[in-house]
């Protein structure tokens, strides 16, 4: 892999379609999802690309170095952030997401017992709804921007990021593997028959950033685990924080820094 990067051209014509993994340099599922695939996958139609995200973060098997490559992508970055190694890969990674249509960007959690789940807009319905993973997560765009799938669905084009589970369950490596299969087939690369699968479909509306340099959880909360209104989420610094209505919670963590994210809220579409 040079660079990271492999791309590996169809017999026909067709899309660019590109697949991540490494964005995050621990989250290996994904990396090793490329291991099994790369070697033995046929592409009928078009170009695939595979490319490794964070190349010195997943040298040193971290999240990132100097700053989270999955923010750079993004329209105004910091200065800091400029300075980074991590800014310097996403001008790369650009290059190539410019020549793609569609994007699965492949992530994994570092909680035990975390499911999976798939982050995107309703632009990419067409893809996802062939993807075998249960739960669709829409409005991260407007929360959290910055991201490779961000960057896609604001040229107009398709960008999807895959939570696998946790990074050290092996599940996790077969949850990527058939997930790229799946996308594979459903953007025309490959003569599989592409398969529809059954989604629940949550929309994130909310991020709580901490006022404090002091956010501390009611107690630990699983992803998605529904809370009913005006249950107690935590205490930042002195003020309790609960929920106003009924929600469902997400990436829920203490925080010991002013402005730092602690828990996203959303709700099930029905
Ligand atoms: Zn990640």
């Amino acid at each position: 892999m040079e660079n990271g990067i492999v791309e590996i051209i169809g017999e026909t014509e067709g899309n660019t379609s590109i697949i991540l993994a490494g964005v995050h340099g621990n989250e290996v599922s994904g990396i090793k999802a490329f291991e099994q695939i790369i070697p033995t996958i046929t592409i009928a139609r078009g170009r695939v690309i595979f490319a490794l995200g964070n190349l010195k973060a997943i040298k040193q098997n971290v999240r990132f170095t100097e700053a989270n490559l999955n923010r750079l992508f993004k329209d105004n970055p910091s200065d800091v952030e400029k300075e980074s190694y991590e800014y310097r890969r996403a001008q790369e990674l650009k290059n190539y997401l410019d020549q793609s249509g569609a994007l699965l960007d492949i992530h994994a959690s570092n909680t035990p017992n975390s499911k999976p789940f798939i982050i995107c807009e309703n632009n990419a319905d067409q893809i996802v709804q062939y993807l075998p993973t249960e739960t669709i997560v829409h409005g991260f765009d407007q929360l959290e921007p910055g991201g490779t799938d961000y960057y896609m669905n604001k040229k107009g084009k398709i960008g999807i990021a895959l939570e696998c589970g946790y990074i050290n369950d092996p599940k996790s490596v077969d949850v990527a593997v058939k997930n790229i299969v799946s996308f594979l087939s459903a953007a025309g690369h490959t003569d599989d028959a592409a398969k529809k699968s059954n989604h629940s479909y949550i929309q994130m509306e909310r991020i709580y950033l901490s006022k404090t340099n002091k956010f501390i959880l009611e107690r630990p909360f699983d992803d998605f685990e529904i809370i009913n209104k005006e249950q107690k989420i935590g205490l930042d610094g002195k003020e309790q924080i609960i929920a106003e209505e009924e929600s469902v919670i997400l990436f829920a963590r203490n925080r010991d820094k002013i402005g730092e994210e602690c828990f996203l809220m959303g709700r099930y579409n029905s």
